[in-house]
């Protein structure tokens, strides 16, 4: 099997202000020579200032958003070279809060992906079902459509991670049964491989919604679960770094 190297990815959406730093401080301090790849995406205000902090460290930043295209007339928008130039090595694209405050669709989630690959980012790709859609057996059709459509011709192991984010176990405390992520983790990968062959079999699938420190452990432990996208609990270091030992240990 292809090595992955496991990921704990803290998205603090639109949470934090200059001092929340002192959480990334705390985490630095903590967590010198993780065991796993650690990556925080701050609100855009913070990005530059937290990629200065981390710089030289085990903790990448990344942006929450780009636009598709390269700069122009869009107002309150960020293009992917920006922040690169923030000091950003990755960045999160369709989101499910994204795709449903912006109407985001499966073409534009590809197209921002494709400029984030082409400003040298890693793009973590979000797709995942919502309620309605589980409860009427269509969780796979769904994020096999979300996939399919979002992910472009270029990803690579290297440039794309992504994240099956149940729309119903964000931020609300409920989480699938294990069987339930492994069921779609074990068809997302086969999807991966059979579209991008080695490349999809090295491509890192993290699980997203409601992970905290006590229930990582057992989620991390799901086949081809690599690792966490993780919403609340990454806004605090002890929070995080509970989920971070617990990956570290898978
Ligand atoms: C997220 O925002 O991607 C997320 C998974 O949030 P939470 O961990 O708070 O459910």
């Amino acid at each position: 099997m292809t090595a992955r190297r496991k990921l704990a990815a803290g998205n603090w959406k639109m949470n934090g202000t200059a001092e929340a730093l002192d959480q990334v401080r705390a985490l630095l301090a903590a967590h010198g020579a993780p065991g796993c790849d650690i990556l925080l995406c701050p609100p855009a205000t913070l990005v530059h200032r937290m990629a200065d902090l981390a710089q030289g460290s085990a903790v990448a930043v990344g942006g929450q958003d780009c636009h598709a295209a390269a700069s122009g007339a869009h107002t309150g928008d960020t293009s992917a070279a920006m922040l690169v130039d923030a000091g950003a090595s990755h960045v999160i694209t369709g989101h499910s809060e994204r795709r449903t405050d912006h109407g985001e669709t499966d073409a534009q989630v590809r197209a921002k992906t494709e400029a984030a690959h082409g400003a040298g980012l890693v793009a973590v790709v979000c797709i995942g079902e919502t309620l309605d859609q589980r409860e009427a057996g269509e969780t796979l059709a769904v994020c096999g459509a979300q996939l399919a459509g979002s992910l472009p011709e270029g990803a690579t192991a290297a440039n794309t991670v992504v994240a099956y984010e149940p729309v119903w176990a964000i931020g609300t405390g409920k989480v699938p049964t294990l069987e339930q992520i492994e069921e779609v983790h074990t068809f997302l990968r086969r999807e991966l491989e059979a579209r991008f062959g080695a490349e999809g079999a090295g491509m890192r699938l993290l699980y997203g919604g409601s992970v905290k420190p006590s229930n990582a452990a057992e989620i991390f432990a799901v086949r081809d679960v690599d690792g966490a996208l993780v919403g609340g609990a990454s806004l605090k270091a002890d929070d995080f770094g509970g989920i971070i030992a617990a990956l570290e240990k898978a």
